[in-house]
């Protein structure tokens, strides 16, 4: 479908058709076109842009991943739909490596989803053939692999549930969510809760990386200086300011038949 650019909701329209192609390429499964609707409630509650505390948790993500020793973007179909080119964009700034970890695992959706990110310019990408577990997760949503998500110290997980988030943060990893819903149980339990769209945040966060790569220092005291709980607090605080300022339209409304 041609979308005109002059439509006020372009950009989502745009994710929206990005999510159904790779649903019909095999990438998204049907429940992640449900969880995108979630995303989007909350997005038109925060008014489809960046929040300011949603910025200062992506300077806090860009110095964790920057200064981190083994840093991994997580990505699952939904990421890989949405966003290919700029998650291997954020790999590059950050010497960060790149694993697949599907909710809902098949062999064959992870290759598809590999050469999704490798024609995007992802450069090694972990996700078929894992070898080890996340303890305490069942069945194949534990797969992942020692050299990635397993060793990793600071793990950013786009669109994660709340299990496999709270599992990482168990094993001692920092976790770095992006999740509109600031009150999912991923952002509640994440290191570092990024509450803000995928397609946003993500070169948000290069930015950032590329601002503070000559400066690592700066980046140690900004990843110390970052204050979990007042950032989720700021970013509620928000929401309620936004829709107490919400006023019904004075027009008169559609005739009721
Ligand atoms: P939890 O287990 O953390 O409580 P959940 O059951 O809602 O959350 P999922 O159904 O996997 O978990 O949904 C993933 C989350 O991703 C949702 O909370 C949704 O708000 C969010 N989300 C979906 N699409 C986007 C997007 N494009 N950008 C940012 N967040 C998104």
């Amino acid at each position: 479908m041609k979308i005109p650019k002059s439509h006020p909701r372009y950009a989502s329209l745009v994710r929206r058709e990005r999510l159904v192609q790779g649903w019909r390429d095999g990438i998204v499964v049907p429940e992640g076109l449900i969880a995108q609707g979630r995303g989007e409630a909350f997005d038109y509650l925060f008014g489809e842009e960046t929040t300011a505390p949603a910025l200062v948790a992506e300077k806090a993500a860009a110095a964790l991943l920057l200064t981190a020793e083994r840093p991994v973007l997580s990505v699952n179909g939904n990421a890989a739909a949405l966003a290919p080119k700029e998650v291997a964009r954020l790999a590059r700034a950050v010497s960060a490596r790149i694993e697949v970890n599907l909710f809902h695992r098949t062999e064959a959706r992870v290759g598809r989803i590999v050469k999704r990110l490798a024609a995007a310019g992802a450069r090694e990408v972990l996700g078929p053939r894992p070898d080890a577990r996340i303890p305490g997760l069942e069945s194949k949503r534990a797969l992942c692999h020692r050299e990635g998500l397993y060793s990793a110290d600071v793990v950013l997980v786009p669109l994660e549930d709340g299990d496999r988030t709270e599992a990482l943060v168990r094993m001692g990893k920092t976790v770095i969510s992006i999740d509109l819903n600031p009150l999912s149980r991923t952002s509640q339990r994440a290191s570092v809760p990024i509450v803000d769209e995928l397609t946003r945040a993500l070169p948000s966060i290069e930015r950032f990386a590329r601002e503070l790569r000559t400066d690592l220092p700066e980046a140690r005291r900004i990843a110390r200086a970052y204050d979990r709980r007042g950032n989720l607090r700021a970013t509620l605080d928000f929401l309620g300011w936004r829709l107490r300022g919400v006023k019904p339209k004075a027009d008169r409304p559609a005739r009721l038949r």
